[in-house]
């Protein structure tokens, strides 16, 4: 099945939605409220199932050669030993948002993205045949399709991250009381970085400070890794957000009109798979309209292969965000990744 669609968001899901669907014959606009593609942003991870939704969209190899590939990673206790690693088997990259836009966007969405446009109102958009609520988190378009005005759940933790000099070759990510810290290598000359707190941990603590001298902090003592790492950090370039997740939906399509990304299932940071989900998602719903008679039955197909799927992966990330950052029983905690990650 193909005809004209609207996609809102040209984030990674909107971008890569939108590569798929033109790819296979589809007339598509693109709605976005920035002005243009991101500048600037720390690294996302790219698990195997992303890099198979990359390949479909023609541009896996150009993830490879821009990202940072990883075989795992180590799980660490403040004074810097180790409880848990993962190995994968299937390697993941790393590669920067920014990039990942850019190469999504790539030759092939040029003429088909509006820029400074945002959407208001999906009833008053042009007649199209299939609607694309990739508008993220806080989605207009979900909100039009469920009737409902509170999408969103607070995990109780805030997220920060950034960008330091200096490169890494490993990730690891270090859990304390109530806090984590993660680095991964982020490109050749400098390491990404990103920690979560908890928000009763941070009300202990000044809120005026700016967050750098909060972070050193929050970290203060911790090992050597975690201590350069904040010695570097900027407050000025650093990204704080209050993180929340989604409520669960039952279903990610109404009539014409289907949510996908962080619009559909927005997650916890804490497993680094929601633009994964996003791509994922994008690749299947073009899978299935094309597989499809009618666009209903192509909707449907593809709700059915992802509804559940996306908020399965949202539960088990709410899950990990609650046991990394707990205030207590860390020997437990521990112990239970390192059981865990022995099966991953
Ligand atoms: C701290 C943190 C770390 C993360 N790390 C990882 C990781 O390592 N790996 C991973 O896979 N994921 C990670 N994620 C998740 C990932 O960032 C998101 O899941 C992903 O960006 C979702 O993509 P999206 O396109 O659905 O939504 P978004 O990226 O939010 O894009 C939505 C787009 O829609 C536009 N928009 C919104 N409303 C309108 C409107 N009304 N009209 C027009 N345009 C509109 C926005 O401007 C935006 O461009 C992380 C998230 C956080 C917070």
């Amino acid at each position: 099945m193909r005809g004209e669609a609207i996609i809102i968001g040209a984030g990674i899901a909107g971008l890569a939605a939108g590569r798929a669907l033109l790819h296979d014959g589809w007339e598509v606009t693109l709605y976005e409220r920035t002005e243009g593609l991101p500048s600037s942003g720390t690294a996302l991870g790219m698990w195997p199932e992303a890099m198979a939704a990359l390949e479909r969209l023609d541009v896996a190899d150009a993830v490879q050669s821009t990202g940072m590939l990883q075989h795992g990673a180590a799980f660490l206790r403040p004074d810097g030993s180790a409880f848990a690693r993962i190995a994968s088997k299937d390697p993941a990259y790393l590669i920067s948002r920014p990039a990942l836009h850019e190469l999504l966007y790539g030759d092939a969405l040029e003429a088909n993205v509006r820029w400074s446009s945002a959407v208001e109102d999906i009833a008053a958009l042009p007649n199209a045949d299939l609607i694309v609520g990739a508008d993220g988190i806080n989605s207009r378009t979900r909100h039009a399709i469920t009737d409902r005005r509170n999408s969103t759940r607070p995990l109780g933790t805030v997220a920060f991250r950034g960008v330091v000099p200096g490169p890494v070759d490993k990730a690891t990510e270090t859990w304390g009381n109530g806090r984590l810290f993660g680095i991964t290598p982020h490109d050749a000359q400098t390491t990404n970085w990103f920690a979560c707190v908890r928000e009763d941990v941070l009300g202990e603590h000044d809120g005026n400070l700016p967050d750098a001298e909060l972070l050193a902090e929050l970290f203060h003592g911790w090992h050597s890794q975690v201590t350069r790492v904040v010695k570097e950090a900027d407050s000025e370039q650093i990204d704080r957000r209050v993180l929340q997740d989604s409520t669960p939906l039952k279903s990610m399509i109404r009539g014409k009109t289907v949510i996908i990304g962080d619009a559909a299932h927005a997650m916890a940071p804490n497993l680094g798979r929601g633009a994964c989900e996003a791509l994922v998602d994008a690749v299947r719903l073009a899978d299935a309209l094309g597989a499809a008679k009618t666009i209903e039955d192509g909707l449907h197909a593809f709700d059915r292969s992802r509804c559940r799927a996306g908020q399965r992966t949202a539960r088990v990330s709410r899950l990990l965000n609650r046991i990394s950052t707990a205030r207590h029983f860390a020997g437990l905690r521990q112990r239970t990744m390192s059981a865990l990650t022995r099966f991953a």
